[in-house]
């Protein structure tokens, strides 16, 4: 009983983890992206796996009609590609403001592959992106968030770090729209501070949720207005570099490089 029991609690903290099926990974540290700064909720939108020819550009419309500046997380292979549309759409991200990261070449698990394969999939990818983009890239998420001691010292050796995720609506996976909206609004609900959410710009499912959970946040946001509830409040991503920014260099920046393309973008490249 006494064994039982014991079992059931490495279980249940395993699961409360997120290391439910295999007991020699460790998480990641949580909240991802620190507290919230404002007080209310806040929510970052990142997204992961493109560019893709099809599905980017409908996102990128998305978010400039809501006037959000988002990550993504691009793969080296994708972003470096010979498809003639791709550096349109590369160009597209950084003039509309939003931030550029690494998600390693060839999008495989860093801790599975061989060693050398490993080294190379996540040098090779920072290069290939950089080169495609001509912007230098501080920000990297390792493919499914995996994490081991060969990760680690990967990751201290380049100086870097792994930029997890709050909200995994799992959409790439089950492709089922409905389920992806309702979880991201049952999630939001209940949150109460900083929320980095993990989409897929190379999913139609995810162009297809994206709108409706926008939608649903802007309504939400009304609701509260009436309560005077905590609103959900989107973060825009090169906020979160600019936080580490000295007070008043921002304003200052912004006024010395006024009209320079992706300022955000070179914010986030000098900033760990
Ligand atoms: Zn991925």
């Amino acid at each position: 009983m006494v064994i039982l029991r014991g079992l059931l609690l490495a279980l249940m903290a395993m699961v409360a983890l997120g290391l439910s099926g295999d007991a020699t990974a460790k998480g990641w540290p949580t909240p991802a992206a620190g507290e919230s700064a404002s007080g209310d909720i806040e929510l970052v939108l990142t997204f992961d796996d493109g560019p893709n020819p099809t599905t980017t550009p409908q996102v990128l419309d998305i978010l400039k009609a809501h006037k959000i500046k988002a990550i993504f997380f691009l793969v080296g292979e994708m972003a470096d590609s010979r498809d003639k549309r791709i550096p349109k759409i590369l160009d597209r991200m950084l003039a509309d403001g939003h931030v550029i990261a690494n998600h390693t070449m060839r999008h495989k698990d860093l801790c599975r592959v061989k060693e050398d394969k490993a080294v190379e999939d996540l040098d090779k990818g920072k290069e290939a992106i950089e080169r495609a983009t001509k912007f230098e890239l501080a920000w990297l998420r390792l493919p499914f968030g995996v994490r081991c001691d060969r990760v680690d010292q990967m990751l201290a050796d380049r100086k870097v770090k792994h930029f997890h995720w709050d909200l995994d609506p799992q959409e790439w996976k089950h492709g089922d729209t409905t389920k992806t909206v309702n979880y991201v609004t049952k999630e939001l609900t209940r949150a109460g501070g900083r929320a980095v959410l993990l989409l897929h710009d190379i999913k139609k499912v995810t162009v297809e949720a994206l709108p409706q959970i926008l939608k649903w946040i802007d309504e939400e946001n009304a609701r509260r207005e009436k309560s005077r509830k905590m609103k959900i409040r989107i973060l825009q991503a090169p906020a979160l570099a600019a936080e580490q920014l000295p007070k008043g260099l921002l304003p200052w920046l912004a006024d010395a490089t006024d009209g320079a393309r992706a300022l955000p973008q070179v914010l986030a490249s000098l900033l760990p």
